[in-house]
């Protein structure tokens, strides 16, 4: 057959193929979910640029100060629609995700403030951030104090530990929706907005934050529908759609973006600068694809999640449980399997498929990471990529694929990887 010389010119055995065929058949359920939650999401990003009258005029692009830029207020609108928030602030200024989270941390706080997490610790960049590790500028330096509540062994909210944490100091309260490198669970916008009830009830007036990295259009609804006065992510992630070639968003109430846009120009300089050059269009068009680029990222974490679940790899999340972000992880407890496994994803990449991950610490991050990304944009890891800290449990934390075709080869390739370097045996597929 065609496809399994196709598949072979990528070194792939047939019987690898035939192992993803019987997987994938398995899936047609969970499949036709997704796309499903993809023609929702259609819909809801089309609607919102329709009402906002999206036109060519706005793909023009300022320069200098960036007054009156047509496209970067209705794009900024667009989304606040979408997110279904009152403002939002969508800017190539905002230099990735970690930063929009700063921006947003930075803004609305003030010192002798206090953070609290009710979900345990926040992804490692954050860590600096805050100043739980140590950093020039962080949160710390200006005397904002940091509390979190770590989870309960079986996952669920710690009621009492939150209870106690929060007090007359708690300014904010930050989720993380995302799993990131951590082993917890991703929560649910259900999860998310039972969680906001109860610190709000507790404290009506603090603010809630939630790290809304990978987790965008992976449900019908966002954590800003349940409550969190912002939602902060990626342009490099989910909401770029594969297109946005930098930048990051908040969206939330207005008083909070107020605060983010003045801190991110200057104190009087607030939404209205802001040049946004030649980035508008990519940014229109990749929030445009942005639901069908999530679909193919949660049909890939599936197949993964499906085959290395089936050859007794600990994968989280499992087949068949239900998704809130694009993150999938498939511990090897081994340095070589986490290796082998990245190489079949670089291996599969449209772009720098020739060269091999290795190990390197990278800044922000506390072990030595190892990434493997052959992207079109540096770093997105919408794009098809695994990456994990070499610390045990060894856990490829996979994710993104523009194309499910393109994630499928890079799951086959990555499993082919393993069977050459004798850590799966073929006649266990
Ligand atoms: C990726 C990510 C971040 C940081 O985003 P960068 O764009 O890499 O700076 C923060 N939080 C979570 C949960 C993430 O996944």
């Amino acid at each position: 057959m065609m496809t399994y010389d196709a598949y072979k010119s990528f070194g792939i055995d047939a019987a690898v193929v035939d192992y993803g065929e019987k997987k994938l058949n398995e899936l047609k359920d969970t499949f036709g979910r997704f796309d499903a939650l993809c023609e929702h999401n259609q819909l809801k990003v089309i609607a919102a640029m329709q009402k906002n009258k999206v036109s060519a005029e706005c793909f023009a692009g300022t320069t200098g100060y960036g007054y009156n830029d047509l496209g970067r207020e209705t794009l900024e609108s667009v989304y606040a629609d979408i997110f279904r928030t009152e403002s939002a602030l969508v800017r190539p200024q905002i230099t990735c995700g970690t930063h929009a989270l700063a921006l947003a941390l930075m803004s609305n706080l003030r010192p002798g403030d206090e953070i609290f997490s009710p979900v345990g610790r926040p992804y490692d960049t954050l860590e600096e951030v805050i100043g739980i590790r140590p950093s020039k500028g962080s949160l710390a330096e200006y005397g904002i104090t940091y509390g979190q509540a770590d989870l309960l062994s079986d996952e669920s909210f710690d009621y009492d530990a939150i209870r106690r944490g929060i007090n007359e100091r708690t300014r904010l309260i930050t989720i993380q929706r995302s799993r990131g490198y951590a082993t917890r669970k991703t929560l649910s916008v259900k999860e998310i907005g039972e969680l906001i009830s109860f610190v709000k009830k507790i404290k009506p007036d603090v603010l809630v934050m939630v790290d809304n990295c990978y987790g965008e259009f992976t449900e019908m609804t966002e954590p800003s529908e349940c409550g969190a006065d912002m939602v902060v992510g990626s342009l490099i992630k989910n909401p770029g759609g594969g297109l946005a070639p930098l930048g990051g968003y908040i969206a939330g109430r207005s008083e909070c973006i107020e605060q983010a846009a003045y801190r991110l120009n200057a104190p009087g300089l607030g939404k209205e600068v802001g040049a946004s050059l030649e980035v508008l269009r990519s940014f229109y068009q990749g929030l445009f694809l942005a639901p069908s680029v999530v679909n193919a990222s949660l049909k890939g974490a599936v197949f993964a999640a499906k085959l290395y679940g089936d050859l007794g790899f600990y994968v989280s999340p499992k087949a068949k449980q239900e998704r809130h972000d694009i993150i999938q992880s498939i511990a090897f407890h081994s340095p070589e399997g986490l290796k082998a496994f990245c190489e079949g994803i670089q291996a599969a990449a449209p772009v720098d498929a020739h060269v091999t991950p290795i190990p390197w610490d990278m800044p922000g991050y506390d072990d030595p990471v190892i990434m493997a990304a052959g992207a079109f944009i540096s770093g997105a890891s919408i794009e098809l990529s695994a990456d994990g800290p070499m610390r045990e449990p060894y856990a490829a934390y996979f994710q993104g694929g523009l194309t499910w075709q393109h994630a499928k080869l890079g799951i086959l390739l990555s499993l082919q990887k393993l069977v050459n370097a004798d850590l799966v045996k073929l006649s266990d597929l």
